[in-house]
């Protein structure tokens, strides 16, 4: 689906879970609304600390795997006649009707695009899948260079021109090609948070492939915990845990979806500029924002520009953002002076 590193097994960046309120609690409270399952080719998780009384568990989860399969029929490449699988295949030229969905996604792609001047460009498609990352099988080796400028030729953000007013978008190149991966996960993540406020559930953890977004409280009425990984290949290590509430948080890391091939690793993030994955020191990135598809969409921005351009970038913007860079002997931390306030 969106997400191809999905296919490739685990990419849970967070781990999210629950701390006992004390150590002579023996058993744990259940949370009313638990729904963990399978979707992106990631997994999901939610929770909600309280439902109201008219509101059932067991509907609401068909509610929200409803909306789920709606959305990877929306913005999935994985599905050949996903609806933007069918954009990707029309080569009219002609102006495209778009669901409002889908709309606001590409919207926020642009937007990201501007500000990150072309790191993140959902047209980056054709090269994730010459490299391997994309619907099709991993080849595990690089392709020839002669390949990667050839592609080049037809990517690049400003090719997708929009029309506001129709919510229409149209290809200024027949080959285009759209790759939501890095975004459209997050934008999941918000929807579903949405549907549980509008049934009025205030205390909720909403996580999907370690995109989240929390509201108020968890179960023993304390903030929700969530750990970030320390990026190490193969272990999983918590490298800190944060408190936090109401807002959302997306991690972009170079160390679960990769391949090497003569001791370099070669990471599922292309920098459109060179057509080719990241090289730089940066081994993962995590934003905290108002909205998890600005997050997600965010975190790989940065993770293209690595850690001084981006972190320039992000203190520049005020974007609550923590860089994790690789040393020779481990790794170190380099935080925004706005993600240091909101963790104060
Ligand atoms: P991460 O959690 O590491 O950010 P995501 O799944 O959110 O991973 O996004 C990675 C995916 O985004 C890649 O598999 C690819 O499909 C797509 N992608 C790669 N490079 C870019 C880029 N420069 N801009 C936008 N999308 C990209
Ligand atoms: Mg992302």
């Amino acid at each position: 689906m969106y997400l191809n590193n999905i296919k490739r097994g685990s990419v849970l960046l967070l781990l999210v879970f629950l701390l006992s309120a004390c150590q002579q609690v023996t058993e744990k409270p259940k949370y009313p609304l638990f729904y963990s399952d399978a979707i992106f080719g990631t997994r999901f998780n939610i929770k909600a600390s309280a439902l109201p009384n008219a509101v059932k568990s067991d509907e609401l989860k068909i509610q929200i795997k409803q909306l789920l399969d709606k959305l990877n029929g929306q913005m999935s490449t994985y599905l050949q006649d996903s609806e933007l699988s069918k954009i990707n295949q029309n080569q009219t030229g002609e102006w495209i009707n778009v669901s409002d969905a889908l709309y606001e996604v590409l919207k926020q792609a642009k937007l990201t695009s501007e500000l990150s001047q072309g790191a993140f460009d959902i047209t980056v498609g054709p090269l994730v899948n010459l490299w391997g990352f994309g619907p099709s099988e991993m080849s595990y080796k690089a392709p020839e260079d002669k390949k990667v400028k050839q592609l080049l030729l037809n990517i690049g953000y400003k090719n997708l021109l929009y029309n506001d007013e129709t919510h229409q978008v149209k290809k200024a190149i027949p080959l285009l090609y759209l790759d939501l991966s890095a975004i459209a996960k997050g934008y999941a993540v918000d929807r579903v948070g949405m549907l549980l406020e509008a049934q009025g559930i205030e205390n909720y953890m909403v996580e999907i492939g370690g995109e989240l977004r929390l509201k108020g409280l968890n179960i023993q009425n304390k903030p929700w915990r969530i750990a970030i990984e320390k990026p190490t290949i193969n272990m999983r290590v918590i490298e800190k845990v944060l408190p936090l509430s109401n807002i959302a948080l997306a991690t972009s890391g170079d160390y679960r979806n990769f391949f090497e091939q003569n001791g370099i690793r070669f990471s599922h993030t292309i920098d459109p500029h060179t057509g080719k994955p990241i090289t730089h020191k940066l081994a993962s990135v995590t934003i905290l924002s108002d909205t998890t598809m600005k997050a997600d969409a965010l975190a790989t921005a940065f993770m293209v520009l690595g850690e001084d351009k981006g972190y320039q970038l992000a203190e520049k913007e005020n974007i609550k953002a923590l860089f994790i860079i690789k040393t020779k002997d481990g790794f170190k931390e380099k935080a925004t002076n706005s993600f240091v306030a909101r963790l104060r």
